[in-house]
C-alpha cells in the first residue's frame, strides 16, 4: 500500500476545483511523505485529448504539483481485457442489450429504495441467457452487484460488439482494477465521485482481495446558485485566472486558506472521508 492518486480525464482544461483537488492531493503526499501518482483516464476516446494531457501537467507544475509517476489509462487496456474476460467466466458481469430508453422507462416505474439511493437499473437482464439477446451493435456489461439481488444497482463496466471482437472499458472498469493494481494509501478525488464507490470498491476487492485503500473527498467547488463548473464555465481555468489577476501563488494562498492542513487535522477529515463541506462555491473559495 503505497502513494497518493489523482486521476483527472483529459477533456478540457483543469478548472479551478480540479487544480484544487490536485493541489490537495499533492499536499497530503508530502505531509504522509507518499509519492503522488498521477493517472491520465484518457479511455473514453470520443471526449479524451491528448494535448489537454500536457496542459494540465503544465498548469499542475505552475503551482507547484508534480508527479512522481504518471501513468496514461489507455495503455493498460490488455489488462482491463484480460479481467474483463475473467470477469465473464466467473459470471460476475452480464451482458444487456437495454437501450438507454428502456431503462429510462423501466426505471419510471420502480420505486426508490427506502434508503433513497437512487437505482440505476432494472435488472432486467441479470438473469437473461446471452443468446436471447437482441442483436445489437453494442452491448454493455453490468457488474453483478453483491449487494442487491434485483440488479436495481448494477452498473455497466465495459461495452463489447455483439462477438466480443472490440472492448471498450467503462470508467468504473478502468478505474477500480488501476487502482487496485496501484494498491494505493489514498485515492483523492471531489465530492462529485463519491457514489462511484459503491460498484468500484466490489471490482476493487475482487482484484485485490483485502484490499485497504481511503478515500479522501475534496469540496467540489460550485458557482454561486450550487451549480457545479462546467467546461463552459469562463474564468475558471489558470489562464483566465491570471489573467484577471489571480496568479498562480495568490491561487496556492487561496487553496491553503482553504484547505488547513497539519497531520491531526487531516486524521479528523480521513474519518470523515474528506473536508466537512461537500461543496464550497467559486466566490468563498476566490475570496471575493
Ligand atoms: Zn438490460
Amino acid at each position: 500500500m503505497k502513494g497518493i492518486r489523482f486521476a483527472p480525464s483529459p477533456t478540457g482544461r483543469f478548472h479551478v476545483g480540479n487544480l484544487r483537488t490536485a493541489w490537495i492531493a499533492s499536499q497530503i503526499g508530502h505531509l504522509l511523505a507518499e509519492p503522488l501518482t498521477i493517472r491520465v483516464e484518457d479511455i473514453d476516446s470520443a471526449r479524451s485529448r491528448i494535448e489537454f494531457k500536457d496542459l494540465q501537467i503544465a498548469d499542475l507544475k505552475r503551482i507547484g504539483v508534480d508527479a512522481d509517476e504518471l501513468i496514461i489509462q489507455s495503455n493498460r487496456h490488455s489488462r482491463h481485457l484480460e479481467l474483463f474476460n475473467r470477469a465473464r467466466n466467473d459470471g460476475l458481469i452480464y451482458p444487456c442489450d437495454c437501450s438507454r430508453k428502456d431503462v429510462l422507462e423501466a426505471l419510471a416505474g420502480l420505486r426508490s429504495a427506502p434508503h433513497g439511493r437512487e437505482a440505476d437499473y432494472s435488472g432486467r437482464c441479470r438473469t437473461r441467457k446471452p443468446s436471447d439477446m437482441h442483436p445489437v451493435e453494442t452491448l454493455a456489461w453490468r457488474w453483478r452487484s453483491k449487494l442487491n439481488a434485483d440488479g436495481r444497482y448494477d452498473a455497466i463496466v465495459a461495452r463489447t460488439n455483439p462477438d466480443g471482437s472490440q472492448f471498450t472499458p467503462g470508467y468504473h472498469w478502468a478505474c477500480a482494477i488501476d487502482d487496485a493494481d496501484g494498491n494505493y494509501r489514498l485515492l483523492v478525488r471531489a465530492w462529485d465521485l463519491e457514489t462511484a464507490e459503491f460498484t468500484q470498491r466490489q471490482i476493487r476487492e475482487w482484484v485485490r482481495p483485502n484490499i485497504q485503500t481511503d478515500i479522501f473527498h475534496t469540496s467540489l467547488v460550485v458557482n454561486l446558485d450550487g451549480s457545479r463548473l462546467e467546461k463552459r464555465t469562463k474564468g475558471v481555468t489558470l489562464d483566465e485566472l491570471t489573467a484577471a489577476g489571480i496568479t498562480e501563488q495568490t491561487l496556492v494562498s487561496l487553496f491553503e486558506r482553504s484547505f488547513p492542513f497539519d497531520v491531526r487535522q487531516l486524521n479528523e477529515l480521513m474519518k470523515n472521508k474528506g473536508e466537512i463541506e461537500q461543496t464550497i462555491s467559486l466566490d468563498t473559495l476566490l475570496e471575493r
